[in-house]
């Protein structure tokens, strides 16, 4: 009864979002008859698009036709199934936290799907812990900061993380998720056991490495293009209580990546949980990154010792301890590490802070009048003296504008499955380095021209970088990105969305 009562209405509001699609623009995504159930979700007006048409790193803008506020996944799949049904299928993103920077998580005249109103519905799949079988399961569109919080009350944690925690675990699990811990943990999407996917046709699918492995491989640093992210379990581990923090500056490049390998490769791994390192650069004011560590009596003295020389180098670990252990012991180990280590003496300082404290020590900040021209690279190890010397020295330091954090630290590549979809430098160790810039709406292209000259430098010199975050724009450009495994995933691609409908702002298969 209550069903003849509402068919009326519903297929009034199909043809009234149709009609209103229609007549808004030419996409395709406008012209495809949409389910009734979407009528109140889908909106197409100014605020909703122009909110899906930017993002952090606010260079890239591209209207999407609609954007979908889900409040279930089944929303999410029909949305899917009107695409695939269609005679000309519309391109759908996902919006995660929109903290991608160049416009992968937009939809040209398709659908921006936005998380968040999954995220804030209260019959959502939230964050589940399940304390005897050390695992989470978590909704794709929840923010690790969540997951921290939720699993910290039960004295658990992830194991390994990202430097900031207000990403998407299905935006970071589509990249690969890399910090301090990937080192001796691999990235993010080495340390899941189960998803749920919807894949292009609108299909919801669990996968393992033991059931459809090669669906779970596949959207593992697959940027989106197999199957949205509904549901990751993610592997946990006793939650340290506290983490002793140390940083110390190195005038020396050779002597700052011995010192960080000797703890990469292991050798020091029972007294760091998490390695990263990073540049300070001659250019001005010490950053905030600096005056809020060390003391400010140090202070002086460092800028001087970058005036000097040009760049120094600042070594990061941290070593986590549980209840059960002793402060001064753990200080004692530390401090054996060092004694070995070639730093500049006396330019070292250690503090104790909970783990919470560090896992979120990079706030969330928002700027619409900023952009972020940022670069991620993956550098092999063979080659990392001639990338210091003609791009950290002969591009980075000569220009002299670099804004924000430089990060520079290494990674084994032992600790990545090859079978994922990411893509990784092929020797045993590599380099990550971030330019992580902040410029002013009109001037980005400055900074954009850097990081140009970058790759430029490296492709002339041979260097075989690897972009992390990718942001290639052509089929060409995408097919030497992937190397031996463009074939795989072209492949996959043809099995798990064969309508091209998926992640379009990757600018992957978009003209094919
Ligand atoms: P979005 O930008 O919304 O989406 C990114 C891509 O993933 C898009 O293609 C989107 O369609 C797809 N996607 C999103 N959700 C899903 C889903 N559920 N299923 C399938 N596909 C999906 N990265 C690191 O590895 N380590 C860091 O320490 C780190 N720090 C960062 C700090 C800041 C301030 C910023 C802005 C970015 C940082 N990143 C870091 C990069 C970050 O991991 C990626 O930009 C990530 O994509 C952003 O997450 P998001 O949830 O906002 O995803």
């Amino acid at each position: 009864m209550a069903k003849s009562r509402s068919t009326p209405i519903h297929l009034i509001v199909m043809l009234l979002v149709t009609y209103f699609l229609c007549t808004v623009g030419k996409s395709n995504a406008l012209a495809c008859p949409l389910p009734p159930e979407l009528a109140t979700k889908l909106h197409v007006d100014q605020v909703a698009v122009d909110s899906a048409s930017s993002d952090y790193g606010n260079i890239v803008h591209s209207k999407p036709a609609a954007v979908l506020y889900p409040s279930s996944i089944e929303d999410i799949q029909r949305l899917v199934r009107s695409s695939y049904n269609c005679p000309i299928p519309f391109g759908i993103s996902v919006r995660g936290n929109g903290h991608s920077v160049n416009g992968q998580d937009m939809a040209r005249d398709g659908v921006v799907v936005d998380m968040k109103s999954l995220r804030e519905n209260k019959h959502g799949i939230k964050i589940r812990v399940y304390k005897n079988h050390l695992f989470a399961d978590v909704g794709g569109e929840q923010l690790w900061i969540d997951v921290l919080h939720t699993t910290a009350a039960q004295g658990l944690s992830p194991v390994s993380w990202t430097d900031f925690l207000y990403l998407s675990v299905g935006g970071t699990l589509s990249n690969a998720g890399i910090s301090g811990q990937t080192f001796l943990h691999g990235p993010q999407i080495s340390n899941v056991y189960e998803l749920d996917v919807i894949t292009g046709n609108g299909e919801l699918v669990t996968c393992s490495k033991r059931n459809n492995s090669d669906l779970f491989d596949s959207v593992l640093g697959g940027l989106g293009q197999f199957g949205i992210i509904t549901r990751a379990r993610i592997a946990l581990r006793s939650a340290p209580a506290k983490v002793r923090w140390s940083r110390a500056f190195y005038s020396n490049f050779s002597d700052f990546i011995r010192d960080q390998e000797r703890i990469a490769r292991g050798g020091q791994r029972d007294v760091a949980n998490y390695l990263e390192g990073s540049l300070v650069l001659d250019n001005g004011t010490p950053t905030e990154w600096i005056t809020s560590f060390f003391p400010p009596a140090l202070l002086p003295r460092i800028m001087s010792l970058v005036k000097k020389h040009g760049i120094i180098y600042c070594l990061e670990l941290t070593k986590y301890y549980f209840v059960d252990d002793i402060e001064s012991e753990i200080d004692q180990d530390l401090q054996q590490v060092f004694k070995d280590f070639a730093h500049v003496p006396g330019f070292i300082d250690a503090k104790f802070v909970s783990h919470q404290d560090f896992l979120t020590r990079v706030p969330n900040v928002e700027n619409e009048s900023l952009t972020h021209p940022w670069q991620n690279l993956f550098i092999p190890k063979s080659r990392i003296s001639d990338f210091n010397l003609g791009v950290l020295r002969e591009i980075v330091l000569k220009r002299n504008i670099t804004t924000g954090p430089v990060l520079f630290y290494p990674l084994n590549r032992h600790k990545w499955d090859a079978k994922s979809s990411a893509v990784i430098p092929d020797e045993d160790i590599f380099y990550t380095t971030s330019f992580l810039h902040t410029s002013g709406i009109d001037n980005w292209q400055v900074y954009d021209d850097q990081n140009k000259a970058v790759v430029r430098f490296c492709e002339e010199a041979g260097i075989k970088i690897v972009k992390y975050l990718a942001d290639y724009t052509t089929i060409e450009e995408w097919i030497k990105h992937f190397g031996s495994k463009w074939t795989t995933f072209r492949e996959r691609k043809a099995q798990y969305d064969p309508k091209n409908i998926l992640s379009p702002g990757q600018k992957i298969f978009n003209g094919i």
